[in-house]
């Protein structure tokens, strides 16, 4: 169950973008209380009219993310339910890691200890989810969520927030499951009722790759068939530089989900990185992770 929010409540502000069934808009919430009306900044997620055979799957993302907190999570506030289904948000100031990567890359804030306190954060709320035996289903960077950005010299740490999974890969049509390789876990393009919590660690491997990458996937470039081969004969993401990195990644992204690591062992794996290493790599092969 989520709590329901009247449209009246709600003001529409500028389009952001969209997701694969979903118009993104940044927006506000105004309530009424006792001391006078608060206006909170939201994310507003709209689920058109056309989109019936997703309200489902959409409202039970929604409920899900109403019974769990974490401070890496997302919050929701709650779902406007009409002809369109919307559900507010908390409004992450900087908005997708993807984007903020590709164009902060060459940003001196952008270090390895701070890609690599991005990846700690959303090792932890996953480990959070896979102690509650909730599956994600939908990790990529795109799914991560900027709110600060942080400043390692000044001492101040980045901050993520980990997105709502959106609709479920079981209601994805075959070409939609496809344009997800190389974050979309292989069982689940065979099968997308295959998906566990085994799944979650794949898409975490390929998420850590790009963020380690400054944001791009060479791999979702590929054409449709190029991509679904990738997986046919077994492929790995080229492995980076940095040996440590790249077995965990490996790990995460074996093709035998139940070889994959816990995310308990996953964050003392992160914990036992040293970015020196990492820097020293970057210093011998500029730009190559
Ligand atoms: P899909 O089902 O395709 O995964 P979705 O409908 O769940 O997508 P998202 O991918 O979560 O939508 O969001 C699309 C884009 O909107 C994100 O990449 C990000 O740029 C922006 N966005 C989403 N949520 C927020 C938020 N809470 N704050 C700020 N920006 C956001």
């Amino acid at each position: 169950m989520f709590h329901k929010i009247q449209a009246e409540s709600l003001t529409q502000y500028e389009n952001l973008g969209q997701g694969s069934f979903t118009k993104i808009y940044r927006g506000m919430k105004c309530d009424q209380e006792e001391d006078g009306s608060h206006q909170t900044e939201v994310l507003l997620k709209v689920l058109g009219g056309g989109h019936r055979n997703c309200v489902e799957s959409f409202l039970e993302a929604a409920s899900v993310m109403s019974q769990i907190t974490h401070k890496h999570l997302v919050l929701l506030y709650g779902v406007c339910m009409g002809t369109e289904s919307v559900m507010v948000q908390e409004y992450v100031r900087h908005g997708a890691l993807d984007t903020y990567l590709r164009k902060h890359q060459a940003s001196s804030r952008v270090t390895a200890t701070w890609k690599l306190q991005v990846a700690k954060q959303l090792a932890y709320v996953l480990n959070y989810l896979e102690d509650k035996k909730i599956v994600h289903g939908n990790v990529s960077d795109k799914k991560v969520l900027l709110a600060r950005e942080g400043d390692l010299a000044g001492g101040s740490p980045p901050f993520i927030k980990l997105s709502d999974p959106g609709v479920s890969v079981t209601c994805l049509d075959r070409d939609m499951l496809i344009d997800r390789i190389p974050w979309v876990a292989p069982e689940c393009v065979e099968d997308p009722r295959s998906l566990v919590l085994e799944s979650d660690k794949w898409s975490f491997g390929a998420t850590l790759w790009e963020i380690f990458n400054g944001g791009s996937m060479p791999v979702s470039s590929l054409d449709p068939p190029m991509k679904l081969q990738f997986y046919q004969r077994a492929l790995r993401l080229p492995p980076p530089k940095w040996m440590e990195l790249a077995t965990l990644i490996g790990q995460c992204m074996t093709y035998r989900p139940p070889m994959r690591p816990s995310f308990r062992a996953i964050i003392r794996d992160l914990n036992s990185l040293i970015t020196s290493d990492y820097e020293l790599l970057s210093d011998l092969s500029p730009g190559d992770p």
